[in-house]
């Protein structure tokens, strides 16, 4: 498959992905059902991810999407981080971040760091996809879908230049 400038090839199928995705909606219903939760996805990538699981969550739960903005602080050095979205109040409920891919692990430690601040009971990432070797944060998600090799992939909400975010299967850079 042709993006732009650059040639993928087949990484994950379908089938696979919405299989994971069963486990790991399974193991959140063990987990959390009867509790005050509420998924919280990180746009844009994620967004295909958190329709998928939020349709095998089989307990009543709240749902919201946040963006981490980053700009150059105008006075301070270096760059500033906001998390813009959010209007549910979190004090006291059980929070699961959705994320479709972990690399690093830095853009996860700033949306973590900052969702912690407003004190909810419980904090933990879910991940469809995860690199380990490349991770380097300090929060590593607790429900993990497939770990991954430190391949560059698109599709399923994941983009290359914001472009092919539009496939059910995941493909990698050839
Ligand atoms: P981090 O390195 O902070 O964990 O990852 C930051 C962001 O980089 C992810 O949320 C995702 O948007 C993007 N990213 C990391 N690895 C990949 C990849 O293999 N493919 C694509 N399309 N995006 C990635």
């Amino acid at each position: 498959m042709q993006i732009k400038d650059k040639e993928f090839e087949l990484f994950l199928s379908e089938q696979e992905i919405q299989s994971t995705i069963q486990r790991l909606a399974q193991q959140i219903n063990q987990e959390y059902r009867g509790k005050e939760v509420i998924f919280v996805g990180v746009m844009n990538g994620a967004f295909m991810f958190v329709a998928d699981l939020l349709r095998n969550i089989d307990f009543e739960c709240e749902v919201s999407f946040v963006k981490l903005a980053s700009y150059e602080g105008v006075q301070t050095s270096g760059t500033v981080h906001e998390l813009i979205g959010l209007v549910n109040d979190l004090y006291e409920k059980h929070v699961i971040i959705l994320e479709d891919i972990v690399d690093t692990g830095l853009t996860l430690d700033k949306v973590f760091s900052m969702i912690d601040a407003d004190a909810p009971s419980s904090l933990e990432v879910a991940c469809l996809l995860y690199k380990p070797t490349a991770f380097k944060g300090k929060h590593a998600p607790k429900f993990v879908g497939i770990e991954i090799p430190d391949h560059f992939v698109v599709g399923y909400g994941l983009d290359y230049m914001e472009y092919g975010r539009n496939t059910k299967d995941i493909y990698k850079l050839k």
